[in-house]
């Protein structure tokens, strides 16, 4: 926990943390594959930074990762770099693999809460060496969103996002939609934070805003005993059991289809009532990536909430299957978790009302 009021410096401190991705990738001699490199040759290659006049720190993961190797173990590393850090900097800028950042995105907003300083993550498509690429603007425009301030000389961004191409999400409510268009990013349920075109266009409204009297804290534990159950026409009460039945997972994503349906079979209620029973926590995230949970409004989703799975409204899987590691990592119990689901924490989800 700390005071800071997040009141920005003149020349804004800003630390970039590299932790892998095609951004700094290079093309490996042998194989031709992309490799993460190191942050050094990531700066050598876009010397214009020097002119935005930013005092720049620069950590980075050692090794290296693509992205697709983030864990629940690197995202309580990450946060505590940024935690730890907290009272030096103005702003934090998190260089990304684009594969898991909506994860990594989300992830942080539930172990940073009440932040009065930026943390944008950015990457590429492209890595920055290349003649024709993404990752130039992509960094640049990242460092200027982290230092943007408001009439009073406070950060505007003050929370976990993304600057991904021409637009600012939030980064719980965001998710990768593209493996080649330089917008690679989308957020269904929530309007952009920002548009990037001419002029970086705030939209304020949108920005989280700072709670009365909250002091930032950053929350470490992680519990990664949750997983991620995909419904499909088919299947059946073998396969449904077998993932229900791990004795390690405490949680599940169940997602579901349209406004937030499923089977309604006997046996498919039977063995989710029975997971619920035993002290599982089951949410419910439809499939479609627009729209949400509405469980009112077909039997198949009533039979549902009558099992005891809680819904997710219109959350992402990534910032349920995240916020569920958050909230079991802070020793809550099944109930607590359930009941804490449906209610915003960073913005990630619209409350019902
Ligand atoms: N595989 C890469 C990663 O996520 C893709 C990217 O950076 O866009 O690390």
């Amino acid at each position: 926990m700390t005071k800071d009021t997040g009141q920005a410096n003149l020349s804004p401190r800003i630390l970039v943390i590299y932790t892998g991705g095609t951004i700094g990738m290079i093309e490996d001699a042998h194989t031709g594959a992309l490799v993460p490199f190191d942050l050094s040759h990531l700066m050598e290659n876009v010397p214009k930074i020097g002119r935005l006049g930013y005092a720049l720190e620069h950590e980075q993961f050692d090794p290296p990762i693509d992205s697709s190797n983030m864990s629940p173990a690197l995202w309580q590393k990450l946060a505590g770099m940024i935690a730890h850090s907290y009272d030096s900097f103005d702003a934090f800028v998190i260089l990304h693999g684009t594969d898991t950042m909506a994860y990594t995105a989300s992830a942080l907003s539930f172990m940073l809460q009440d932040l009065t300083k930026p943390v944008v993550l950015t990457g590429s498509q492209l890595p920055i060496g290349e003649i024709r690429e993404d990752g130039t603007e992509n960094l640049i425009t990242a460092l200027q969103i982290a230092a943007a301030r408001d009439e009073t000389g406070f950060s505007v961004v003050r929370e976990v996002a993304i600057s991904f191409g021409r637009h600012l999400w939030r980064g719980n409510r965001s998710t990768k939609v593209s493996s080649t268009n330089f917008g690679a990013f989308r957020s269904f349920n929530y309007p952009p934070l920002a548009n990037m075109d001419l002029h970086i266009d705030f939209h304020k409204k949108y920005l989280l805003q700072s709670k009365e009297g909250t002091l930032f804290t950053f929350f470490e534990k992680m519990d990664a005993a949750v997983g991620v159950i995909w419904l499909f026409p088919g299947i059946t009460e073998k396969m449904l059991r077998a993932q229900l039945n791990d004795v390690d997972a405490k949680g599940f994503v169940l997602r579901t289809f349209g406004a937030g349906n499923a089977p309604t079979e006997a046996w498919f209620i039977k063995v989710l009532t029975e997971a619920v029973h035993e002290g599982k926590v089951i949410v419910n995230v439809t499939q479609c990536p627009a729209g949400g949970v509405e469980e009112k409004r077909y039997a198949t989703g009533d039979a549902l909430a009558s099992a005891g799975v809680v819904t997710g409204l219109d959350i992402t899987y990534e910032a349920a299957l995240t916020k569920m590691m958050h909230l079991f990592g802070q020793g809550l119990t099944a109930d607590e978790v359930a009941k804490a689901m449906p209610c915003s924490i960073s913005g990630e989800v619209t409350e019902s009302s």
